[in-house]
Formats: C-alpha cells, sequence, structure tokens
C-alpha cells in the first residue's frame, strides 16, 4: 500500500508514531519556514507540517504543490503544539511532521472550489461530476446512500429475503410513464423496453415460488423530470407470498425505523407511523403524500358557506363545490402593510395554482378584539363562533378559505399549506414523519381518454369487499394499495396483487387496453396465473428520495453519483449522443426529425 494511515484516523494516542500517508492537497498555508498541508482522502483530513530547516527537500515539494494535487507523506505522528488544536477536525489534536513529500500527481487548477461550501454552478458541478463527488458534502452523500442501501440488504437478509437480479432488457411494464426502447440488432424492427419497475417480473418470481423476494432495482421511466425524479433511478423492490396488506406495511415500517435508528441515528416523530386514509389526506392536507411534521389541516365549512352572506361562497356550495377553511396560527398578527403582502403572495400562489381568489379573514389580536379582512362580515354572530371552533382558530390568526371544484381546491390546500409551513419554520429538515396512506381508489378518471387509468398500476388488487365494484362502479372500488409518505414526499408504494387470471383480465377494458392487445402484452403474466399462484404482494422503496431526505438535501441528483440534468443529459459524457451511421444501419433504423429538432 503506498499509505498505512488514512486522514481521518491518527489521534494523540498515535504521537511518535512514523506514518505513511497519501492523498489530495485540501488546502496550503504557506508561511515562510513552515508549510502546512491539510492532507485529504475518503476518510478526514490530516495536517502535515513541512519545515525547511529540518526537511529541506520535503519542503521544496511542498512549496510547488497546489490544491488537489496528489501526494505521499512520510513523518511523524505529534501532538499539536498548545493552543493550535482544532476542535472541528476529527484528527485536530495531532499533526504529521513530514519527512518525505513525494509528488504522485498535479492538478490543474479545477474550475470551482473543493474545499468552501459555496454555492457552485450546477452546469460546472455535472460536467466536472468526479471533482464535485470530491467534495465533502458529496462524500457523505454517497457513503450515507450506501449505508442504508447496506442496512436494507442486511435487515431483509436477516429476515431470510433473496436478492435476484431482474432483466433490465425486457418488455413493457407500465407504471404510468413512457417506455424507453433499445433496438434489437439480430431482430430488426423489435425493441426492448427497459423496465419501468420490475413488476411483472417479481411477481413471476412469486410465481416461481421464491416466498420473499428483494433487489436494489434500476428503474426506467421517460418522463418530464422534477426535483425527486430522475429517468433512471432506484428502488429497492420486494415482494412475498402468502401475505396480506398489513404484512407488508408492518415489514417496511419495521425496515424504516431500523434504518433511521440505526444507519442514520435519529428517531422517527411517529412511532408507529400514523395510517391516513386517502380520502382523509386529500380533504385534510391536499395530498396523498402529505408533509406529517406539521399538523395544519384544512376544514370543510361548506355548509357553513352556504348560509353566509358571502356571494362567492353560496354559489359555490349551491353549484356542489367545496368550502374550505385553513388556518395559519400567528399570520394575523403583522402589520397591516406586511399582512397586505403576505396576502398578495399567498393570493397569487392560490391563482398559479387555479384559484380565482383568495379570501380571508383575520382574528383579533386578543379576544373580543375586531376582525380583519372583508370576509367576516358576511357571516352571522353563531357562524363564526362555530367557525371558529372547527378551524380552532385563536386571537392572531389568519383563515383562508377556498372554494373550486374539488380537484382545485386540494391542489390549493396543499401549496398553501406547505408555503404557510415554511413561512411559518415549521418544516425543519431535522424531522423525520412518516405516514401511511391506505384506501387508494382503484382508479382516476382520465377525461382526455375517456377511460379509468389505474392509481398505482394495472396489477393492484381493489380491496376484497371491493371486487364487485370491479363491474358495477370501478370509481367507487378501492385499491389494497398502501404508499409511504416522508416529509411531504412519497417514499414507499405497493399493493396486494391480482392473483386470478379472471380478474386481471377485467382490468384491461377498465384501462382502456383491448384483451387482446393484453394477451399480446402480457399473456406471459395472464398464462403463468393458472398454475398455482400464490396470494402475494409486495411493494417498492425510493431509495434516491430516501437518502434525499436522511441527508437533508433539497434534490435528489445530491444523492445520486452521476445524475442526469433535468433535460435528461449527461453532460459530463455527452450522452444521450447521435448514433453512428453504421450503427443506425446495422439496427434498421432511420432518424426521422420533426420540424423543430433539426439544427
Ligand atoms: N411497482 C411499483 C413501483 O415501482 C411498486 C410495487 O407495486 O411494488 O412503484
Amino acid at each position: 500500500m503506498l499509505k498505512t494511515q488514512n486522514c481521518g484516523e491518527l489521534r494523540p494516542a498515535h504521537a511518535g508514531q512514523e506514518v505513511l500517508m497519501a492523498g489530495w492537497v485540501f488546502r496550503r498555508r504557506d508561511q515562510g519556514g513552515l508549510i502546512f498541508i491539510d492532507l485529504r482522502d475518503r476518510w478526514g483530513i490530516t495536517q502535515v507540517v513541512v519545515n525547511q530547516e529540518t526537511s529541506p527537500d520535503a519542503h521544496r515539494v511542498a512549496d510547488s504543490l497546489r490544491n488537489e494535487y496528489v501526494v505521499q507523506v512520510r513523518g511523524l505522528v505529534r501532538q499539536r503544539p498548545e493552543g493550535t488544536a482544532n476542535s472541528e477536525l476529527e484528527t485536530g489534536d495531532i499533526e504529521v511532521v513530514a519527512s518525505e513529500i513525494t509528488l504522485l500527481n498535479a492538478s490543474k487548477t479545477p474550475p470551482f472550489y473543493i474545499n468552501q461550501d459555496t454555492k457552485i454552478d450546477e452546469v460546472a458541478r455535472m460536467k466536472y461530476r468526479y471533482l464535485d463527488l470530491r467534495r465533502p458534502k458529496m462524500q457523505e452523500n454517497i457513503i450515507l446512500r450506501h449505508r442504508v442501501v447496506k442496512g436494507m440488504r442486511d435487515y431483509l437478509d436477516k429476515l431470510d429475503f433473496v436478492e435476484i437480479e431482474t432483466p433490465i432488457l425486457f418488455k413493457t411494464t407500465p407504471e404510468g410513464a413512457r417506455d424507453f426502447l433499445v433496438p434489437s440488432r439480430l431482430m430488426p424492427g423489435n425493441f426492448y423496453a427497459l423496465p419501468q419497475s420490475p413488476q411483472q417480473l417479481k411477481q413471476l418470481l412469486m410465481v416461481a415460488g421464491y416466498e420473499r423476494y428483494f433487489q436494489i432495482a434500476r428503474c426506467f421511466r421517460d418522463e418530464d423530470l422534477r426535483g425527486d425524479r430522475q429517468p433512471e433511478f432506484t428502488q429497492l423492490d420486494l415482494e412475498m407470498s402468502f401475505v396480506q396488506r398489513e404484512d407488508i406495511i408492518t415489514l417496511i415500517e419495521g425496515l424504516m425505523i431500523y434504518l433511521t435508528e440505526q444507519v442514520l441515528g435519529k428517531t422517527p416523530m411517529f412511532k408507529p407511523f400514523p395510517r391516513i386514509k386517502y380520502i382523509d389526506a386529500m380533504e385534510m392536507y391536499g395530498s396523498d403524500k402529505p408533509d406529517l411534521r406539521y399538523e395544519l389541516a384544512a376544514v370543510d365549512i361548506t355548509d357553513l358557506a352556504a348560509a353566509s352572506g358571502f356571494q362567492v361562497f353560496k354559489s359555490s356550495a349551491a353549484a356542489g363545490k367545496p368550502v374550505k377553511a385553513f388556518r395559519a396560527p400567528g399570520m394575523a398578527l403583522r402589520s397591516g402593510t406586511a399582512l397586505r403582502k403576505l396576502m398578495d403572495d399567498l393570493e397569487t400562489l392560490a391563482r398559479a395554482n387555479g384559484a380565482k381568489g383568495l379570501a380571508w379573514l383575520g382574528m383579533p389580536e386578543t379576544e373580543g378584539g375586531e376582525l380583519k379582512g372583508p370576509v367576516g362580515k358576511f357571516f352571522g354572530a353563531e357562524q363564526l363562533a362555530e367557525l371558529f371552533q372547527r378551524t380552532e382558530a385563536k386571537p392572531g390568526d389568519l383563515l383562508l378559505f377556498i372554494t373550486d371544484e374539488r380537484e382545485t381546491v386540494y391542489r390549493i390546500v396543499d401549496v398553501l399549506r406547505r408555503t404557510i409551513a415554511h413561512e411559518l419554520g415549521l418544516d425543519d429538515p431535522e424531522k423525520l414523519a412518516f405516514g401511511w396512506i391506505i384506501d387508494f381508489p382503484m382508479f382516476y378518471w382520465n377525461e382526455e381518454e375517456q377511460r379509468w387509468d389505474p392509481s398505482q398500476h394495472m396489477f393492484t388488487m381493489p380491496l376484497p369487499e371491493d371486487l364487485p365494484l370491479l363491474d358495477t362502479d370501478p370509481g367507487a372500488a378501492r385499491g389494497s394499495q398502501y404508499d409511504l409518505a416522508l416529509n411531504g414526499y412519497e417514499v414507499a408504494g405497493g399493493s396486494i396483487r391480482i392473483h386470478d387470471r379472471a380478474v386481471q383480465e377485467k382490468m384491461f377494458p377498465l384501462i382502456g387496453q383491448s384483451l387482446e392487445r393484453a394477451r399480446e402484452q402480457f399473456g406471459h403474466m395472464l398464462e403463468a396465473f393458472e398454475y398455482g399462484v400464490p396470494p402475494h404482494g409486495g411493494v417498492a422503496v425510493g431509495v434516491d428520495r430516501l437518502v434525499m431526505l436522511y441527508a437533508q438535501e433539497p434534490n435528489i441528483r445530491e444523492v445520486i453519483a452521476f445524475p442526469k440534468t433535468q433535460a435528461g443529459a449527461d453532460i459530463m459524457a455527452h450522452a444521450p449522443s447521435p448514433a453512428e451511421p453504421k450503427q443506425l444501419e446495422e439496427l434498421g433504423i432511420a432518424v426521422v426529425y420533426k420540424e423543430d429538432e433539426k439544427e
């Protein structure tokens, strides 16, 4: 080895020991006769001192070093002189007095600082990802990710799960996104689809009798990217036989508590995790992945609104639209201009999400004082009392009123809730609030295509008592799906599966697929369902999102070693890139550009 010690391990007990170390120059301070080098490797930083008088050769080399040069240092460990210890470094009580320094490789001046936690242009970070990954924060994230994944493997191995790889070159497994296709050279005109998830294969493994499967699986979905999405991402994919919903929920809850406590060293806010029915989550929080770090919830006041003197509310209620009140604690205490500015901002936000306006009412600053805002006067005293009771409004609180089509109301409640919580500092990233969402509808109505879309995927079993609704009222059927929310993100989702060919075949026409086409696409699944299929269910945990939240990062690119940009590109390696004409020819493919895509 070119090193006997790493840069994070020396302590005062090592004083007097000769060591050989190697790493990168993190920082260099030249004090004339003495040069100090902060030597960095994966494990930490160690201060190296080079004395011109006692080690002139080493000093000469040290003099030529610059940041990010790779060097090897031989030297003696000593306790730092009185008053020079650095409590911020784990190795801050010692230093290594160099007797010999060897330059192993020089470095150009990096395009950004590795040794400062300043904001760096993301394009530069992506282009020089190998330098970005040297930064201590990125190393922490990547190593945390490793520990989380290892924790998953350890936990599941103890429970007798088997890790099984499934193919990347496969056939469409729809999860609601577009497929990535890979052309076949040997069968021109034919394509593999990259799996949007191993869903079919893990179910087939249950048919095959493995009973407890998992995989740290890469999934591919060609969809528009957002902060928490990438075209390829990683999930802990898992499937079990002879289980019910409760079994999977219990297993994953145990795993999450284990990871949070044993790997991350924190405690989830709630144990056990709360369980919320989908409809309640939507009505209270406007979201099926609510942030449970704070309580803020919308309250239905449609009946009060209908009886009020406020025309907007009255006609809305008469048209069957819900009217909701949302309490922002203490926010009416702001002074006149600050309150007006707040209301302007909130109204702009609400409008951007489809609202036509945002009515409000400020509670008096003290008991018995005057209400602020224009809405209060439309309610009678009794109605007001009822309103305050339902919303639990206290002096100084701000009440916001939302009415529209139900879906729009949900969207606005969700965005207001997040914004207000952030404004009030309630979304502390140190806190981790897990919660299960259950009893999802099986389907959402797709107005454009005039068909039902599965709310999870087409392999989800309806709740047993709702099975007959598939024939009579599919919109009312609830699925056996369960999602796990963490701090406003969906970090896991799964379901008990259909394991009966007849039930599975019912799904296709509902979601707008002819049985013929379905048999072409999924004939192998349908056929498998005729060979002794155990009842089974499973789940997938989003590894990127979970680690992102553990690392308190704002997007998943921060916890993926080589992510794509928002446009789906790798700007370091320049992917995607055009294929050679010869490659296209072999594949029997001609590229036809659309008018606006020509260069
Ligand atoms: N296949 C689903 C997904 O990838 C998870 C599952 O149902 O197990 O989201």
